[in-house]
């Protein structure tokens, strides 16, 4: 840890704060991945950050050059590309100028001008160099629109509202996996699961809090009659959209209403085995020809697919061939993750791996990126391919991978219901309560859900982006 960043309360707030002495005044972060998430996971390296040739565009107005949503944060912001689904952490300087210029009609002088008054010689001239160096300002004329959303609070010490929300459109499933966290199968639908008009409302309240992506799992968000409605509501609402599904729903009229989507970001599935007969012996039969089939459809259409494999005993060896196979199907991008306790996976305990199991995993998924077999969505993991000791940061950590829910600071997930908890793993157990969205607003969940508040405050002083469940307490404790 850093002097600079000794005596800060929340693990975020440091990450942050040692991002920024790393990285200068803006880095692509990523929240989406629970697992691995670590230190080295913002792209510093690929971004510029001298103060390049501003003399240039002095008389030109100058602009955020793509569609965006730029939300103010405690450290400045949060500068979002909706065209490429990207977004960058952006410090107190940056977000300044990036405000001023989405507001329209600023030339490089008056951004400049704005720059030199903010107390700071120097360090505005080079973040609006940076900026324009990197492409996150362009002259005006794309077309593109910025839309900004001011803090409600800067004395808060994590962010204003989430990244991403995972909504649990519904339990119900066409299949019913032996380790499927949410015990999701086609009988699993709940009696009072939210409508589409419920749910296009929520994404209403979403969008207006700020939120940036709306993850859309389940069970299977697709097996609904009107799973397509709530797809396209999301879009609707402004929000990125990120669909996670078994793809057994999909078909060509479906799967061109999807890629008719403004804010379609790429279709999430999973793969579980480089054979039928391991994937299949988890998913169901014929689970496997339906995948290859789907990811097929999917890429033919141009939509993105990632594809993801939950390593245990019986197939952990196996994954550079899995990643293969679902590359060889079209997916775009392969990750991997590990078979955790819970749900139906309770069953599955004998399976999970062990701490040597998970690093011969780690090493193997890393041959296989190193190799180009697959590309990982995560590219954090392209940049451990290339270190020596790629995973010596989490010498600590690797025996507790099966058990890390989401981070908490970035990501709130919602029931078929429309009640918040916060992560998958904690579905039905002590750790779930929380509010429900239908009659509460984004802020008030985010502030004073328990479960948020406690997991923001486990793995201070850890590295890792994602926390151990197992150090929850019941939330009747502090309820
Ligand atoms: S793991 Fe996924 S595909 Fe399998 S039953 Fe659960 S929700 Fe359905």
């Amino acid at each position: 840890m850093s002097v600079a960043t000794e005596g800060l309360a929340n693990t975020q707030e440091k990450i942050l704060r040692e991002n920024f002495e790393r990285s200068g005044p803006f880095f692509l972060s990523r929240d989406l991945h629970p697992m691995l998430d670590c230190a080295c996971a913002p792209e510093f390296a690929t971004y510029k950050t001298s103060a390049g040739d501003i003399e240039a565009i002095l008389d030109v107005p100058i602009s955020v050059p793509f569609n965006a949503k730029l939300r103010e944060e405690f450290f400045g912001g949060i500068l979002f590309d909706r065209d490429q689904h990207r977004h960058f952490m952006v410090d107190r300087t940056a977000y300044e100028i990036l405000r001023e210029a989405a507001a329209g009609h600023c030339t490089g002088r008056e951004l400049l001008h704005l720059t030199e008054h903010s107390g700071e010689t120097g360090q505005g001239r080079q973040t609006l160099g940076s900026l324009l160096q990197n492409n996150l300002l362009g002259s005006l004329g794309t077309g593109s629109t910025v839309e900004h959303f001011a803090a409600r609070d800067l004395s808060l010490n994590y962010l204003q509202s989430p990244i991403i929300v995972e909504v649990e459109v519904t339990y119900g499933c066409f299949r019913a996996c032996r380790h499927c966290a949410y015990e999701s199968s086609p009988e699993a639908r709940m009696p009072e699961e939210l409508t589409a008009p419920q749910w296009s409302a929520i994404f209403g309240k979403l969008a207006e809090a700020g939120v940036l992506i709306v993850q859309l799992t389940g069970g299977d968000p697709l097996f609904r009659d009107d799973s397509f409605d709530i797809v396209e509501a999301a879009d609707a609402a402004g929000l990125s959209v990120y669909v996670r599904s078994d793809t057994a729903a999909l078909n060509p009229q479906n799967v061109d209403r999807l890629k008719s989507l403004r804010g379609l970001w790429h279709v999430g599935t999973s793969i579980d085995g480089a054979d039928a007969q391991t994937h299949d012996w988890m998913r169901g039969r014929g689970a496997f020809d339906m995948l290859r089939e789907r990811v097929g459809v999917l890429a033919a259409a141009g939509i993105p697919v990632a594809a993801g494999a939950t390593l245990h005993k019986n197939n952990h060896t196996t994954v550079r061939e899995i990643g293969r196979r679902v590359t060889e199907f079209g997916a775009q991008w392969f990750d991997i993750g590990f078979l955790s306790p819970v749900g139906r996976g309770v069953n599955l305990r004998d399976l999970v791996l062990n701490e040597a199991e998970i690093r011969e995993s780690l090493d193997l998924y890393l041959q296989g990126v190193r190799s180009g077999d697959y590309t990982p969505s995560h590219s954090h993991y392209v940049r451990r391919g290339q270190t020596a000791q790629p995973f010596a940061d989490l010498t600590d950590l690797v025996d507790k991978l099966p058990y890390l829910t989401e981070w908490p600071f970035s990501r709130m997930r919602l029931d078929p219901l429309g009640s918040s908890y916060t992560a998958g793993k904690l579905k039905g157990s002590d750790f779930s309560g929380g509010y429900n969205m239908t009659d509460s607003s984004v802020a008030h969940i985010w502030d004073n859900s328990p479960n948020l508040a406690q997991l923001r405050e486990l793995g201070a002083g850890g590295r890792i982006h994602s926390l151990d469940y197992r150090l929850l307490r019941s939330s009747h404790e502090f309820l």
